[in-house]
């Protein structure tokens, strides 16, 4: 097995540039962190949990065709990325989504950017906020599958975890040292058993799915939740496995004009609205309660990817919903009532 001092990640992030658009954990001036572009002066190893990097394959604009003087042309695009640091709950998010988007048929433009993608994992050694809850949905706090490489830090330096052949390439332009496999495993199962103690099951989760399979959820919940909701979406943009998104076209003059797509949420009231008029969820309670269910109950199989459902515990509609109505609340309400 192989580790990466991290007095030489500097150096190794620089290598891969020469081959990919590296994207990493990235310090912005107001204080957030997000994932962009690699730049030594912006880069950080100090870092939670940022914003999920779906939009890396499912931007929150793209335009997918175009019409110029009557011709048509596609707009597929694609280029080598590299993600690097991402957390466990994201992959499985990765996972999910990329599931969804090639199950039934295959979306070119998401399937483009994945395909050409590259994944480094920074397993948690325990929670990153008090709304991590990945241990429960069987998405972290490590990754299991779906990463190229995972990084375990123990300090002053990364052990690492290859997870495909891909992955492996990438390592042998970059400075590493060798390490005992035994020793490296047990330090792996040492560091996973630690973050698991760190991250204990959430059982309202579990007990929230039962109630509403078993059709035992208070009805009126979704009520109170539905008079909170300011409608802002944020919730299912800020979810790794939401994947709506709204299509429209726009006409510049007669024979030019473009189709794009833009990043939709079920929360909004005409999402489900039909051409007749007619809203089967008229209600922001139906429509909340649609949300939950289709994370927690109506999930499909195939898409969740060896996780518990179609949610992955990232905690992310908790920490960013203005008024809390994350998925963590929702379910400790079910739970409780
Ligand atoms: S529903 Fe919330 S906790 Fe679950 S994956 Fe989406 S943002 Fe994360
Ligand atoms: S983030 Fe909160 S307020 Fe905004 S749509 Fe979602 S549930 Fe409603």
């Amino acid at each position: 097995m192989k580790t990466l001092a991290k007095k030489n990640i500097i150096e190794a992030m620089t290598i891969w540039t020469q081959k990919y658009d590296v994207l990493c954990p990235t310090q912005t001036a107001p204080g957030d962190c997000i994932f962009d572009t690699f730049r030594e002066k912006t880069f950080t190893l100090d870092y939670k949990k940022p914003l999920s990097p779906k939009a890396m394959f499912f931007p929150h604009s793209e335009i997918t065709f175009k019409v110029e003087n009557n011709k048509y042309r596609e707009v597929v695009s694609s280029k080598k990325t590299l993600l690097f640091g991402i957390r466990a709950c994201d992959m499985m998010g990765i996972l999910q989504a990329t599931s969804f988007m090639s199950r039934d048929q295959k979306d070119v433009y998401y399937s483009a950017k994945r395909n050409m993608a590259m994944t480094i994992v920074m397993a948690c050694p325990g929670p990153q906020n008090e709304t991590c809850f990945c241990t429960t949905t069987h998405s972290g706090p490590f990754a299991r599958k779906g990463f190229d490489l995972q990084f375990y830090d123990i300090g002053d330096t990364f052990l690492i975890e290859i997870g495909t052949p891909g992955g492996e390439a990438l390592l042998s332009a970059i400075p590493l040292t060798d390490i005992d496999d035994t020793h490296a495993e047990q330090q792996i199962a040492k560091f996973q058993k630690k973050a698991l103690r760190h991250l204990p099951e959430v059982k309202s989760v579990v007990k929230a799915m039962k109630k509403l399979k078993d059709d035992k959820a208070d009805e009126k919940i979704w009520d109170s939740f539905g008079q909170k909701c300011i409608t802002c979406g944020g919730c299912a943009f800020v979810c790794p496995t939401c994947t709506c998104f709204n299509v429209y076209d726009h006409q510049f003059s007669p024979g030019n004009g473009l189709r794009a797509r833009t990043w939709d949420a079920c929360l909004y009231g005409g999402f489900a609205k039909e051409a007749s008029g007619h809203n089967p969820r008229a209600s922001q309670a139906l429509r909340l309660k649609r949300r939950h269910e289709h994370k927690l109950l109506h999930f499909n199989e195939t898409d969740v990817q060896g996780s518990l459902c179609g949610c992955v515990g990232c905690g992310r509609c908790s920490d960013y919903c203005p008024v809390h109505i994350g998925t963590l609340e929702v379910v400790k309400t079910i739970a409780e009532s």
